[in-house]
């Protein structure tokens, strides 16, 4: 696997790229996210943990503002997430995202994939983002797929091509929510050394996952939530070898 690039003043840069304080969520009664308090340094990969319907995926949706939040702040790179117009869509757009189901524009190929959202959102030259798509795609493994539409591609090749496309916007933050979680069990490695390359590159990462391996091997921290709320957060070995609460001891002994 060869290197995928990471935006330059990522690595230059220090300091807290994303940060939550004190954010509040309900949706209707359910208080989905409580008081959550989460700091994310540049190039940290942080994996997120924590059984279904703890609110793993509305924390990944509200960094990138495909959900409002009720109460608190966030802010990305030291910018609070504006509430609406062309200034949410370009800070949208430095946080790249990838999902359990790809969503991949079906009706595209591969290519235009890559390309469309570097001349539409970034106004990139099209020459200039049909070279990058094709850099992409091959740091990803997935170059000589190009021309074809996401149908006739596996699932781990779609899930390979939709980092490319997260990436291409030359992201600050990259969010994946299970992002292996529908592939067949034989394509799952080649999506998780997709990111293990990216995290060694220096990606600043918040990944939901269940794949423990990928957690211990390039996790810097892990994140454990349960009911809404962050409830253990802690390094790794910490946390599989000695985590503190009831919730993450219960967790940890159904999927170990
Ligand atoms: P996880 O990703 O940890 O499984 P989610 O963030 O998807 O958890 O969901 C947390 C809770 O919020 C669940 O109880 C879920 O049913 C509920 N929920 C998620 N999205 C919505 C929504 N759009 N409207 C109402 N309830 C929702
Ligand atoms: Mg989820």
């Amino acid at each position: 696997m060869t290197e995928v690039s990471v935006a330059k003043d990522d690595v230059a840069a220090t300091g807290d790229l994303v940060a939550l304080r004190n954010v509040n969520k309900h949706f209707g009664a359910l208080h989905v996210l409580q008081d959550i308090d989460l700091t994310i340094a540049r190039g940290e990969v942080v994996v997120v943990i924590g059984p279904s319907g703890s609110g793993k995926s509305t924390l990944c949706r509200t960094i990138n503002r495909l959900e409002t939040i009720d109460s608190g702040t966030i802010t990305i790179d030291g910018k609070p997430l504006p509430q609406e117009g062309r200034e949410l869509a370009r800070l949208r757009a430095d946080v790249g995202m990838v999902f359990q189901s790809f969503n991949l524009f079906a009706h595209k190929t591969v290519l235009d994939n890559v390309i469309l959202g570097q001349v539409k959102v970034r106004k990139a030259d099209k020459q200039k983002a049909e070279e990058k798509a094709r850099a992409l795609l091959d740091r990803v493994g997935v170059g000589a797929q190009a021309d074809k539409y996401p149908a006739q591609l596996s699932g781990g090749q779609q899930q390979r091509v939709a980092i490319a496309r997260a990436l291409a916007m030359d992201p600050k933050v990259m969010l994946f929510d299970e992002p292996t979680s529908a592939l067949d069990p034989e394509m799952i490695n080649e999506v998780l050394e997709v990111m293990q390359q990216l995290a060694r590159d220096g990606m600043t990462m918040i990944v939901v996952t269940h794949e423990m391996g990928f957690a211990r091997s390039a996790a810097n921290r892990v994140v454990f939530m349960a009911d809404g709320r962050i409830v253990e957060e802690a390094t790794p070995d910490q946390f599989f070898s000695n985590p503190r609460s009831d919730r993450a001891k219960d967790f940890l002994s159904k999927i170990l």
